[in-house]
């Protein structure tokens, strides 16, 4: 079969978005290059590979699982059923923040740590993008924590590790603290693809979503330095909540929300500057 035929068979069953990130994985290139080759004959171990994996997608497995790797900042990240798979979303919240370090701190040689770091994408990135950070990953899971290695590798980054419940009993201050953490209530309906395949403990917390942001912000006061950025990611219905957490626990800091490209409320920033 040719490309162009897989591609339509692929669509029978799947997106055609899907059918054909998972052929381009297969013959390592990029969705759009595809064009470029539709005449071209594939092997046929590879039809084989390529109809087990739109199977997956079929039966509800998300693409990104399915392919192993998501890009995100224009790096390729390793991913699997242990950790959140990367957002959009997340992504603005980097973009944001590194303006943010950009207009606070003129100088770089800060101490950051990512909270629930999952995958790793947003500290990894970080470094990425300014080298002189001294990145501390952090999880509660270990499979979490595995991946993330994995994702600083091969992506030539050095950070570290650390397994631990958030900020409980740790040592030591930073300049900057990010976090994506899990931020759906108990109770609220979620679809279905993401509820049965991602990892719950990277998605809920507790009754009004609000769980890690009280036990982040109850300990971040002992463990910023005078002059900090506190950035947050949030649901798009907890910006007040978050703020008054915030308040309580900086109440001379500057605390801004930022709204995502859907126009949903998604990030909060807290930082005082000196
Ligand atoms: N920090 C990771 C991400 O943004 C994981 C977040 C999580 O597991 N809640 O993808």
């Amino acid at each position: 079969m040719t490309v162009e035929e897989l591609i339509i068979y692929g669509k029978q069953f799947i997106h055609s978005t899907h059918a054909k990130m998972l052929l381009a994985d297969l013959l390592g290139i990029n969705p759009l290059e595809l064009l470029n080759h539709l005449d071209k004959v594939v092997e046929p171990d590879l039809i084989e590979k390529y109809k087990q994996k739109v199977d997956l997608v079929k039966n509800q497995k998300p693409v990104q699982y399915v392919i192993g790797n998501v890009n995100f900042y224009g790096n390729s990240f390793f991913v699997n059923e242990s950790v959140l798979i990367p957002r959009f979303e997340t992504e603005e919240l980097v973009e944001n923040t590194l303006n943010y370090i950009d207009k606070l701190f003129p100088n770089k040689n800060l101490k950051v740590i990512d909270l629930g770091c999952g995958s790793g994408c947003i500290g990894i990135t970080l470094k990425k993008k300014i080298s002189s950070l001294e990145v501390t990953l952090l999880d509660i899971s270990k499979d979490a924590l595995e991946i993330a290695k994995q994702n600083a590798n091969s992506l030539h980054t050095e950070v570290t590790f650390l397994e631990n419940d958030m900020l409980e009993n740790i040592e030591g201050k930073f300049d900057v603290m990010i976090s994506n953490p899990p931020y759906i209530k108990e109770n609220e309906k979620i679809e279905d693809i993401v509820k049965n395949n991602e990892p719950h403990i990277a998605l809920y917390a507790g009754k009004d979503g609000l769980d890690y942001y009280r036990k982040i912000l109850k300990e971040a006061p002992k463990h910023v330095n005078e002059k900090f950025l506190i950035a947050f990611e949030i649901g798009m219905d907890q910006k007040d909540a978050v703020m008054n957490l915030a308040k309580e626990s900086f109440p001379n800091a500057c605390i801004i929300s930022k709204k995502d490209m859907q126009e949903k409320d998604r990030m909060i920033f807290i930082y005082q500057e000196d």
